[in-house]
């Protein structure tokens, strides 16, 4: 049970952000389950440690626990709602054990985020560095440490997209779309800013590296049709402004409907400046001055 739990954590906590005298920022679902199982706060992340192979003297159950979930990732969703079954069963209600992903009644759900890695020639470097930091190695059999360590960076993506959407209040920072309504129907893309592939691990983790838009601004976004400057002007590339007084069919969706400026809602961070720099001089198909 407890396993099962902290295996859920990583879909919203990195354990490896909090350690030492960092433990009073982690999330308040860290300290509610380390009251839940009479433990210290610090020991559930060291349990999120174990489980992902980043200790060295990790039981074999933790870490190959951890890379069952990463082979099978419809079963997690199983047992987290028969452990929060048998919880309510004995009386532990939502209080002391929240649905915290939200996944009550749930039966399989995708981590969100990955279409951007799909495809990435960087994606077998990066889970190939990730790997040979695991302590467990020497352990675990290759084949095994290599799941634990792409599923780490998947969870990194999923947790990177989760808290760009959340920062963008789930609406495209362009147009102000919000299907708020159609939550589960990937209406919106949570996207790098930076390109993922041309990140460092920090960047790739940085929320203030993402956007949010739809499907359609998001593809314009990545290919340099449109950016965003330094005071969040948006900016079309001459090739789009041509379109867009041509033909109605883009000018439908590159005209009036873009907000001059990026929107970020109230209590939001805008993008981090370095990010948009390298937009504009990598990605962007026009110039800017400064
Ligand atoms: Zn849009």
């Amino acid at each position: 049970m407890e396993a099962i739990l902290c295996y859920g954590l990583f879909f919203v906590v990195d354990p490896h952000r909090y350690g030492g005298g960092r433990m009073d920022q982690a999330p308040p679902i860290v300290h509610g389950l380390a009251r839940l199982f009479v433990r210290s706060s610090a020991s559930i992340t060291i349990k999120m440690k174990n489980l992902d192979g980043s200790i060295k003297n990790a039981g074999q159950h933790e870490w190959r626990f951890f890379a069952e979930m990463a082979a099978d990732s419809s079963r997690f969703a199983v047992l987290y709602n028969r452990v929060l079954l048998a919880a309510r069963d004995m009386g532990v209600g939502p209080d002391a054990l929240p649905d915290f992903l939200a996944l009550e009644g749930v039966d399989n759900f995708d981590l969100l985020g990955q279409e951007e890695l799909l495809g990435q020639r960087t994606f077998d470097a990066v889970v190939g560095v990730q790997a040979a930091k695991k302590r467990v190695r020497s352990l675990a059999g290759d084949v095994e440490t290599m799941r634990i360590a792409e599923q780490s960076v998947r969870l990194g993506q999923h947790r990177f997209a989760a808290s760009v959407l959340e920062n963008y209040a789930h609406s495209c920072g362009f147009c102000g779309f919000a299907p708020r309504s159609l939550p589960k129907h990937k209406l919106l893309v949570a996207s790098h800013i930076k390109p993922w592939a041309d990140s460092d691990d920090r960047e790739r983790l940085d929320p203030r590296n993402g956007v949010v838009a739809c499907p359609t601004h998001d593809a314009a976004f990545d290919t340099g049709l449109i950016t965003v400057n330094g005071g969040l002007r948006v900016h079309r590339a001459p090739r789009l402004e041509e379109s867009s007084r041509t033909d109605p069919g883009v000018d439908r969706y590159f005209g009036q409907v873009l907000h001059p400026t990026l929107v970020v809602p109230t209590g939001g961070s805008p993008p981090g400046d370095s990010y948009l720099t390298w937009h504009r001089e990598h990605v962007y198909r026009g110039r800017l001055a400064g």
